[in-house]
């Protein structure tokens, strides 16, 4: 046996047998002092807000975590209920529901609203275990919560950063693309459309070169606060990349509907704006498409919004400051265009960028200069200057013309009293009005008044094609008559175009007779012609009116128009309509010129 137990391997396994013998001794031995210890032990260095009530609820015992979240020390909450704690926030039927849990299988978990000691309500998971003697009678409960503040606050931060752009607070691409899933859906079912555009700043990248990136980051800052009050319910911004913006406009029944927002969307671009001292003339390139005839999934979308911005930014630069592009030709681009030069004339009119540009009237036998006739011209602000034939027809169809002619009006009546004022007594200044301005009830009126307070009933003349006078003849008659009763004079405009008709002439109060252009054109070779302003001008000498002659353009229609009769003229070939001081630089030259 001794040799036995003396080899090595034998006396390691009665060493380990004995010494699990004794553990397991010692274990038995010791169990429950060493529970009541761990437990202790567990409660004091727990994380976890610990209670321990009694059967009644009154607190036995709380641990250091309790304390440290609640604020209440041991004296504070020892001997009180866990009602120190009401938030407030849940209705007794909560309490009653929890208690009756508790009742039936022993324990309740769940979130819940507490009281800090201060004051300030907190969330917190909440477990209550309530623990039994042998006879199955409730001798305590224990309550373990974690305070789930900065659990939620992280939530939030991790919502918000993967839905949200940080610098802005918009939405970011991932939410906006999520919200137009949405709203497609929800015009699926409404049979409604969606329009998704996509705003870019034009030259964003020089701003970030020239001011760096605070000003770059601050100029988006502004924009987003911009859009979005610009846009205001209608529609959703959200900040897609760099400097590009998403609008998402839903629940679209007809083009009114969004074209209206993408106007005022690319109106943004008018205003210079200042943006911590500096001045930024931010303008707009705006991409647009539709659900459902451009796609129908947020991903089409948006990637055709960006492809009708990219077109547009490869077009050249025109007339609009604020630029929008449409995916496809859903829409009619006379529309959108009408739609968009309206709204900016409307601003532009407020701003009296409408101004006078002056053709002078000539004495075809002597060259001298007659009169004036004052031509709208729309001065952009980057300075071009739009011709009429480009926003009349609209002025006239949305009514803008009334406006247009007050401030023709005003301002021709501001340079008759400025630059103008030395010539005043040698001119004749026409102006020329439609029929929506003419049958506009506070024509007449306004026309009064300014030609009394600016004492130019002589110097005026109003210019009025026949089909204005005549369309209307028994309510414009009378109109006529005030005005002519005023003292001013009156022309036919664009004379032989019309009805022409000598029994309305010899009618009407009238003065002068303008041979339209269209005649004059080719009157030094054209017989028809020839023979048709032979006839006007006879028939107008018959009545006793004044000629003037429009679009003359060389020394031969001027050669015939003298030798038949014509006394008056205007045209290119004597000056093409000029800004007021350019016109008042001609005047001084052919003055000095013609004695
Ligand atoms: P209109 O009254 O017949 O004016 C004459 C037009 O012929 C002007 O065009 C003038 O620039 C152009 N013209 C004059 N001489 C020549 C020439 O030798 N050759 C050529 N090729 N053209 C010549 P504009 O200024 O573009 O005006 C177009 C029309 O717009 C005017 O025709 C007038 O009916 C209207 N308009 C202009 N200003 C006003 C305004 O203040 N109120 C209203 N209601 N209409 C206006
Ligand atoms: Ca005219
Ligand atoms: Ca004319």
């Amino acid at each position: 046996i001794t040799s036995q137990i003396h080899t090595e391997n034998e006396l390691r396994r009665v060493n380990r047998e004995l010494d699990q013998l004794l553990k397991a001794r010692t274990s038995s031995l010791t169990t429950a002092h060493r529970e009541l210890q761990l437990m202790n032990s567990v409660m004091q260095n727990s994380l976890n807000g610990v209670t321990i009530t009694d059967d009644s609820g009154v607190i036995q015992q709380i641990n250091a975590a309790f304390t440290a979240e609640t604020g209440y020390a041991p004296d504070d909450a020892i001997g009180k209920t866990p009602r120190i704690l009401k938030s407030g926030r849940h209705d007794e039927t909560f309490y009653q529901k929890l208690w009756a849990k508790i009742q039936t299988t022993g324990t309740w978990e769940g979130e819940i609203w507490n009281r800090r000691k201060t004051g300030e309500v907190f969330p917190e998971w909440l477990a209550i275990q309530a623990i039994y003697d042998e006879m199955g009678q409730v001798t305590n409960y224990v309550a373990v919560f974690h305070d789930l503040t900065e659990l939620r606050k992280k939530e939030e931060e991790v919502e918000f950063s993967t839905n949200y752009d940080a610098l802005t607070r918009l939405p970011n691409r991932l939410s906006f693309l999520e919200r137009v899933d949405a709203a497609i859906r929800n015009a699926r079912r409404h049979e409604t459309s969606v329009a998704v555009a996509i705003a870019d700043i034009d030259d964003f990248r020089r701003i970030n070169e020239t001011g760096g990136h605070p000003a770059g980051d601050a100029v988006l800052e502004h924009l987003a606060g911009t859009l979005r009050e610009t846009v205001g319910d209608d529609a959703t911004v959200a900040r897609i990349v760099g400097d590009e913006f998403g609008v998402l406009i839903d629940g679209i029944i007809d083009q009114w509907d969004y074209l209206q927002t993408t106007d005022r969307l690319a109106a943004v671009s008018e205003k210079p704006t200042t943006i911590a001292g500096t001045s930024y003339d931010l303008t707009l390139t705006i991409g647009v498409a539709l659900f459902p005839g451009d796609g129908d999934t947020a991903m089409t979308l948006l990637n055709n919004a960006e492809a009708a911005l990219y077109q547009v930014k490869r077009r050249p630069r025109l007339l609009e400051a604020g630029r929008v592009g449409m995916y496809t030709a859903a829409l009619d681009e006379a529309l959108r265009r009408r739609i968009s030069i309206e709204s900016q004339m409307r601003i532009d009119l407020e701003n009296r960028r409408f101004v006078p540009f002056y053709q002078p009237r000539i004495d075809l036998a002597t060259g001298r200069v007659v009169g004036a006739e004052a031509l709208a011209r729309w001065i952009r602000e980057d300075g071009t200057v739009v011709s009429p034939g480009e926003f009349i027809p609209l002025a006239e169809e949305t009514g803008l013309i009334v406006r247009l002619g007050e401030v023709m009006l005003d301002n021709v009546h501001r340079d008759l009293a400025g630059s103008l004022a030395p010539f005043r007594d040698d001119l004749t200044v026409s102006f020329n009005a439609s029929i929506k301005e003419l049958l506009d009830p506070g024509f007449v009126e306004r026309l009064s008044h300014r030609i009394a307070e600016g004492g130019t009933a002589n110097t005026l003349e109003l210019e009025l094609t026949e089909s204005v006078i005549m369309d209307d003849i028994d309510n414009t008659m009378p109109v006529l008559e005030t005005i002519k009763a005023q003292g001013l004079s009156l022309a036919v405009d664009d004379f032989g175009t019309g009805y022409s008709s000598l029994y309305y002439l010899k009618r009407l109060p009238i003065d002068v007779l303008k041979i339209d252009k269209s005649f004059v054109d080719d009157i030094a070779s054209d017989g028809n012609d020839q023979a048709i302003v032979t006839t006007i001008i006879a028939m107008g000498k018959a009545l006793n009116l004044r000629l003037v002659a429009e679009g003359i353009e060389t020394p031969q229609q001027r050669e015939f128009l003298t030798t038949h009769g014509c006394t008056e003229g205007q045209g290119y070939l004597y000056g093409k309509p000029m800004d007021r001081d350019t016109f008042v630089q001609f005047l001084e030259t052919v003055r000095g010129a013609v004695p």
